[in-house]
């Protein structure tokens, strides 16, 4: 079958013939149906040194939807034959509390094992079929298309579990602001809009990453220079909260400067941008600060429910398996509107 791997760090993916992995033990084997793309497979790819535990070669793809076709033994009874799944990707131990509660993306092992989650690590949705480590990693998708499904997996959880964090801080009448309306940001506006009554600004470098987040609910969308005049039309005391899905040093300055006193800072993008936590600092008073990793299996639940009554919807652009590494390259130059995926 067609994979899309990394073989060596530091060099672009390569397209590869391997054979269909088969299912043992608590595996399952599914057909893939669609895969997004991901900035986090380009901080993968970047990381010339290489990341820590993480040995190639091993298939790219972390957003996965697809078809259950075989079993191994011991997930025989869990799973249909058929049934149509995404995948919970941060796959922990299995064995900690956390994991046991579904909450593996806060696995307590993370640091024994050597995978970060599928496709970091163990073999990925690039492909035209996937291991998944154990029926409990899965989650129905119903009639769901698999392509506008997929992204939910990532972007769509990521999203929703950023907003679940901040939801306690957010006011009926309040504002939060979204920094980067890219995959991930466009449907955090969809899941503010859907599950409360705040007012949501999207800030973004890109004209066209403005409009989608207006077609998504956002109140306001503007770029950098704007977002502390629209801040003030809004409001009088500044964001309840804001959910930064670019993490960039100046993105992290703007995010502080836009939030009120007992706020909530979500920082969610892996740009490497850094902000010093002290008394009297930038952080306005009673700031809450979090840097969340994915989400949990009930929260992944909940984005296929929102999807499934018509509240989120990914804007999807997509690509056959085979134009993976143009793709790829789409994505780094920042042409690519909503989430790509790819389509065995
Ligand atoms: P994306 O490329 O689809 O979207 C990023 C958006 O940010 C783009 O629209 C871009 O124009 C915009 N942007 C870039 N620089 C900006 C700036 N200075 N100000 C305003 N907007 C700016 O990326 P994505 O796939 O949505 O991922 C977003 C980030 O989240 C990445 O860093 C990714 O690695 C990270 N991520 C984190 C997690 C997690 O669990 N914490 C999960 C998935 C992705
Ligand atoms: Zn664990």
């Amino acid at each position: 079958m067609l994979a899309v791997r990394l073989v060596e760090w530091g060099k672009p993916p390569e397209l590869c013939q391997v054979p269909i992995p088969e299912p043992r033990g608590t595996e399952v084997l599914i057909r893939v149906e669609a895969a997004g793309l991901c900035q986090s497979d380009l901080h993968l790819l970047d990381a010339a040194d290489g990341v820590p535990r993480l040995e190639p070669p091993f298939t790219l793809g972390h957003e996965v939807v697809g078809a259950v076709v075989s079993t191994g033994k011991e997930s025989e009874s869990r799973v249909e034959i058929g049934a149509r799944v995404v995948v919970h990707g941060p796959c922990g131990c299995s064995q900690c509390e956390r994991c046991t509660s579904g909450e593996d993306n806060y696995c307590d092992r993370r640091h024994e094992l050597d995978w970060t989650g599928i496709g970091i690590g163990l073999d990925g949705g690039m492909a035209e079929y996937m291991l998944v480590p154990d029926a409990r990693h899965l989650v129905e998708i119903g009639a769901l298309d698999p392509a506008a499904a997929a992204p939910l997996a990532d972007a769509g959880l990521t999203a929703y579990h950023a907003v679940e964090l901040a939801r306690q801080r957010i006011s009926a009448d309040g504002v939060v602001v979204v920094i980067g309306a890219g995959g991930l940001g466009h449907l955090a506006v969809q899941v503010l809009r859907a599950t409360t009554s705040a007012r949501v600004i999207a800030v973004d470098v890109r004209p066209q990453a403005r409009e989608l987040a207006l077609a998504c609910g956002a109140t306001a969308a503007v770029d950098s220079s704007q977002l502390t005049s629209e801040l003030d039309k809004l409001s009088n005391h500044k964001a309840d909260a804001v959910l930064d899905f670019v993490g960039s040093d100046l993105t992290l300055q703007a995010a502080a400067g836009a939030l009120r006193s007992r706020g909530e800072l979500v920082v969610v993008g892996s740009a490497g941008g850094s902000i010093t936590v002290t008394k009297g600092g930038s952080l306005p008073q009673g700031t809450r600060l979090s840097i969340p990793f994915w989400g949990s299996h009930t929260e992944l639940r909940k984005v296929i429910e929102l999807a499934s009554t018509g509240n989120l919807a990914a804007e999807v652009d997509v690509r056959p398996l085979g134009d993976a590494l143009s793709a790829l390259g789409d994505l780094r130059s920042g042409q690519v509107n909503g989430r790509l995926v790819l389509v065995p």
